[in-house]
């Protein structure tokens, strides 16, 4: 299904169809990334200038932004430092009062651009009365011409500009983009599409406009309903040049609908046209090896593991491919889930791959794997960068790897369910590129990183959500502390106790190796020494990403073992490390971590019945970083640790990996637009089933 007409659109005209723009400012626009009218027509304004009410200058108020008109009486440069430091300073003149106007560093245009008798406006705020001083404002040049009601008496915008362009041209020019094409910004197609053999029943449409307070800008009768959306045309108008400044928002708003509406479209297009050529793989199974698998398994499924496992199998049974993403906090079980999923397809006689982001979870999903399913008589086989399987065994088998497992010429036969680990730490490409491997097969990717809702609907739109939402009995609590450097003594002897009464611990650090300019961040091989020293009689082991791979199993065995009781580490223990008898977390540089890293982290304690600490050594004094530690320090709920994440630094921590997944939207946040998300949602949806004919 195509995308609404765009090329079709007046709107695709280039820049230079509106009047005034010549080879040269098509230049200029160009790059501030405007091409064609649309472009000029969405150009979002940095910020918008109250001009309805100008300051007379005598009342100017101490460090109070303000808007002045004035003329220049007299302007000059003045030099500093044997002429190496200039200050160009004017002074206007509105009639009431006078007003210093000063940039340091005068550019050489200045003198002319700031000629005696020119009249400006001028948006600064006053940095001293006496005289009245303005350090660096915006101006802007009042020409005497009739698109002045564009300039002046009005809230107008101030939008982002390059060097050439002032602000006054990039306005006149939009305001005429907006004369020319504002009846040519269409509404999107929405409830009724372009094509459809027939619009849906008057009834229906009306209730869908109020359903989404759209299409019109009549308020829909009704007590209590907001108030509708402006229409496309009327949100360009006013997000350019509002009435007044709620408008802004309410424009911004319209404008972020409509780009969600398109990025659902591509989703929910690319998700049924999959379900139209794919069949799926009968794996329901029919429990010939789940129901041992269980018996043997040592605990009973927590009724949230069971839930999930339910809608799995109604999946793996169904007409098409699953493709479901599983969340859930770290430590509430996620691989019995995954393992019982495996058991449905190897039933049905197929072959399930499993790819983990570190070779380290990789072995322990392989160790895991093969002491469950080997008494079934399922091989199991492991393929990582350091360790390769020589064939292929010819029955239903699973098969354990990291991103190895994509390179060469892997190949399964009848492979039925492909299931990723710690998805976030996969890019979109490797998945898809894991699952184009077979014929279709089922795909369950699995993360501890509670997506908050906003980007769950957008980036993993194509994928239906299954949660977790409980943590197995029987848990110890996990205490979380802030504290600083010169606490650590104190603490390691809270380890060394730890340790004594037969627990273990891990001591993380951001670096592998410490770099000279930056001592003050810890790095694990300079560390290990200080530690095990500190813990001295107890051994301390260490891990780090240029260990040798067979030496990093080894040290895992052996802190699985218990025979190290600490395990000095960087953060790429972060995933799926499952050892319950660790009881502390010790991470230094805390402040080096992101907060979703950081949670993850700590998920590594916690596992077993005895209560655990975490400890989170930072000297950061910034707000941000403090405020980061002490979510921390105040819930160990995932989803509320993601969703300040998302808060404190935008998507693209969170993501990591998945930023370049990360859709280009110019009005819509997805900090806070998930109203507007869910309704762009059901939308699409709507147009969808009606474009195939499936409403009802
Ligand atoms: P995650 O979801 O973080 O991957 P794991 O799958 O590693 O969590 O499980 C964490 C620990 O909880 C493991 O030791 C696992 O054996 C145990 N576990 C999983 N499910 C249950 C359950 N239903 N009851 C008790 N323990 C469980
Ligand atoms: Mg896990």
């Amino acid at each position: 299904m195509p995308l609404p007409e765009k090329s079709v659109s007046p709107l695709a005209a280039p820049v230079s169809s509106v009047w005034g723009v010549g080879e040269e400012r098509a230049r200029l626009l160009a790059r501030l990334d405007l091409f064609t009218v649309e472009d000029l027509l969405l150009h979002k304004p940095r910020r918008y200038e109250d001009r309805r009410k100008f300051v007379a200058i005598c009342d100017l108020r101490l460090k109070e932004p303000a808007t002045v008109r004035g003329k220049i009486i007299t302007a000059g440069v003045k030099r500093f430092q044997q002429g190496r430091r200039t200050l160009f300073e004017c002074v206007f003149d509105d009639g009431t009062a006078r007003l210093h106007c000063r940039w340091w560093q005068a550019q050489p245009w200045m003198e002319d651009w700031y000629a005696v008798g020119r009249e400006f406006l001028i948006f600064g705020k006053a940095e001293k009365l006496k005289p009245r001083t303005f350090e660096h404002p915006e101006t802007e040049l009042v020409e005497p011409g009739d698109d002045e009601f564009i300039h002046v008496n009005r809230i107008v915008p101030v939008h982002p500009l390059t060097e050439g362009l002032t602000a006054r041209v990039l306005r006149s020019l939009i305001w005429r983009a907006l004369e020319k094409y504002e009846q040519d910004i269409a509404e999107p197609p929405r409830a009724i599409r372009a094509g459809s053999p027939e619009p849906p029943p008057a009834s229906k449409t009306v209730v869908k406009k109020a359903e989404f307070q759209l299409e019109s800008d009549q308020v829909i009768p009704g007590a209590g309903q907001p108030a509708p959306l402006p229409s496309r045309a009327k949100a360009v108008r006013m997000i350019h040049f509002p009435a007044e400044l709620a408008e802004v928002e309410r424009a911004r708003q319209r404008l972020a609908l409509d780009e969600f509406v398109t990025m659902q479209f591509q989703i929910q297009s690319r998700r049924r046209k999959f379900e139209a050529n794919a069949r799926g793989l009968p794996c329901g199974g029919d429990n010939r090896l789940m129901k041992p698998f269980l018996a043997e398994l040592g605990f009973k499924l927590t009724a949230a593991q069971a839930k999930v496992l339910r809608e799995i199998r109604a999946d793996m049974a169904g007409a098409h491919p699953m493709r479901r993403l599983l969340q859930g906090d770290v430590g509430s079980g996620k691989t019995a889930v995954a393992a019982c999923s495996a058991l449905m397809a190897l039933e049905g006689g197929f072959s399930v791959a499993l790819m983990a982001p570190t070779e380290i979870l990789a072995e322990q999903h392989f160790r895991n794997f093969s002491r469950w399913f080997t008494p079934l008589g399922i091989k199991v086989e492991l393929q990582t960068g350091s360790r390769k399987t020589a064939d292929i065994p010819s029955a239903a088998c699973v098969f354990i790897g990291t991103h190895a497992l994509l390179t060469g010429g892997f190949d399964l036969p009848k492979l039925g369910l492909v299931i990723i680990d710690e998805q976030h730490k996969f890019g979109v490409t490797q998945r898809e590129a894991l699952v184009r491997k077979g014929n279709y097969p089922h795909l369950l990717v699995m993360t501890a990183t509670p997506i908050p809702r906003t980007l769950g609907l957008t980036l993993y739109g194509d994928l239906d959500v299954s949660v977790i939402d409980e943590l197995p009995g029987g848990r110890g609590t996990i205490k979380t502390f802030v504290r600083t450097t010169d606490k650590l003594a104190k603490v390691l002897t809270f380890i060394r106790e730890k340790i004594s009464s037969g627990r273990q611990a891990y001591i993380v650090y951001p670096r592998v190796e410490a770099v000279d300019t930056d001592q003050d961040i810890k790095a694990v091989k300079k560390e290990f020494a200080n530690i095990q020293q500190a813990l001295v009689p107890f051994t301390v082991g260490l891990l780090h990403g240029r260990i040798k791979p067979a030496e990093k199993e080894a040290v895992m065995t052996a802190f699985r073992a218990n025979t190290l009781q600490a395990l000095v580490a960087t953060s790429l223990i972060e995933v799926g490390v499952d050892v319950p008898n660790a009881t502390v977390m010790l991470i230094e540089n805390a402040e080096h971590f992101g907060l979703a890293q950081l949670h993850q982290l700590r998920g590594r304690i916690g596992r077993g019945a005895h209560e655990s600490f975490c400890i989170l050594i930072s000297d950061a004094r910034h707000a941000e970083a403090q405020a980061r530690l002490k979510i921390l320090a105040e819930t160990t709920d995932g989803f509320k640790i993601a969703e300040a994440d998302l808060q404190l630094r935008g998507p693209g921590e969170l993501l990591g990996q998945q930023q370049s997944g990360l859709p280009d939207l110019r009005f819509g946040k997805l900090t806070e637009d998930l109203d507007l998300i869910r309704q762009a949602r059901e939308e699409v949806k709507l147009q969808l089933d009606f474009a195939q004919g499936g409403v009802s």
